[in-house]
């Protein structure tokens, strides 16, 4: 019999499937890294009534092909699937046991799981009951001339970026944040092997029930995907003049993002925070208004394409980083601005 061929796994999150599309991002890096090492790209789902997606995958139906047939349309060449009544909301103890298992099983080399809320929950409680390292929030991940990977991740308060090995344990674990890699487009075309689980006997019982759900409606966009981001710091002044911010991103059809002062004050949703804490954002026009530059907030906008900084003060991090850096009042310039475009889109 041949070697077991190696495996790179990630974690189906697909509950927030069409919002959140961590899942696909990681699929796409994961074929890079496997195509380094010669593995294998495998997706990991849980859940309940995913059967009728399996043979939707299976005839490369392109119209509704679910969590199944577009892991394997975005690079997965194997889908592990246990499909169970359980398994219809996200238990954790239930996940992360059935997880180990699997794992232990199986023995694949890696395991991508997205920064999710779920995911920051999940993967350490597996990491745990593996016995191996976990690094969090990773910003990057390659393989070393050693085949390990390597996993970039800010630490120490975000004041450092570290590349992280795991050189003895396996399986090597990363959680990584939505927005740091691309998907590649879908490929119906692409045939997978589906690889049914069956649900073991004897869990234990969770000892977290959910009572209740409730969906957030959907943002029509989102900041992570958006092609103009218009994004503001402290240097706004005020949540009055902050506001002026989402008149401006309506008119260039973009979005608008926070630092964390911003955030704290009030000034703009949670949901609008750029930077380690927050979001990822990859624009191709970045505004950067009343912002000083700390790296926990630049990391996360360093593959913004082009960078237009407004700030009073012309040594500011954000302004020495800038393509485009204005000296000037920031509500007053957004304030110009804002004018100005109204005069020119009629
Ligand atoms: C563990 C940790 C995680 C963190 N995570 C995040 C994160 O995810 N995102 C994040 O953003 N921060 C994060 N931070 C905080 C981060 O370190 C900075 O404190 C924050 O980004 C600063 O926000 P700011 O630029 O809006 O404010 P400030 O640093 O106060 O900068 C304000 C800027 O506005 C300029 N300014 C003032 N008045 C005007 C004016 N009238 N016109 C024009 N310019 C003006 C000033 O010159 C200055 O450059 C984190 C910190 C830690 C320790």
């Amino acid at each position: 019999m041949g070697e077991k061929k190696r495996a790179i796994w990630v974690f189906g999150d697909y509950r927030n499937y069409f919002q959140n599309r961590v899942t696909l991002q990681l699929l796409s890096r994961a074929k890079e890294l496997a195509a380094k090492i010669d593995a294998e790209v495998c997706a990991v789902v849980f859940g309940h009534w995913t059967d009728e997606w399996v043979g939707d995958a299976l005839s490369h139906n392109p119209t509704f092909c679910g969590v199944v047939g577009e892991s394997i349309a975005h690079g997965a060449d194997k889908v592990y699937l246990t499909d169970h009544p359980r398994l219809a909301a996200y238990s954790m103890e239930t996940y992360a046991l059935l997880m180990e298992r699997l794992a232990r099983r199986e023995g694949p080399e890696i395991i991508l799981i997205g920064a999710t809320a779920f995911g920051r929950e999940f993967a350490p409680r597996v990491a745990k009951r593996l016995g191996t390292g976990l690094t969090a929030d990773c910003i990057g991940l390659d393989i070393n001339g050693e085949g390990l990977l390597v996993q970039t991740a800010p630490s120490f308060g975000g004041n450092l970026v570290a590349e992280i090995v795991t050189p003895e344990r396996r399986p090597q674990m990363a959680t990584v944040r939505p927005g740091t890699f691309q998907e590649i487009p879908h490929d119906y075309v692409r045939k997978g092997e589906v690889k049914r689980v069956s649900m073991p006997e004897g869990l234990p019982a969770d000892r977290v029930h959910l009572i209740s759900s409730e969906r957030f409606l959907p943002r029509e966009r989102k900041l992570e995907d958006a092609n103009v981001v218009v994004c503001g710091g402290r240097g706004m002044g005020s949540r009055k003049k902050f506001a002026k911010l989402f008149e401006l991103a309506e008119l260039l059809g973009g979005e608008v993002g926070a630092t964390r002062p911003v955030v704290y004050a009030d000034w703009a949703d949670h949901d609008a925070l750029v930077g380690q804490a927050g979001k990822h954002i990859r624009p191709q026009i970045l505004f950067s208004f009343g912002i000083s530059g700390a790296i926990q907030h630049t990391a996360a906008c360093n593959d913004a394409r082009f960078v237009i900084a407004v700030n009073k003060n012309p040594n500011a991090a954000m302004m020495k980083r800038a393509d485009v850096a204005i000296v000037a009042d920031a509500s007053q310039l957004c304030t110009t601005l804002i004018q100005e475009l109204k005069r020119r889109i009629r």
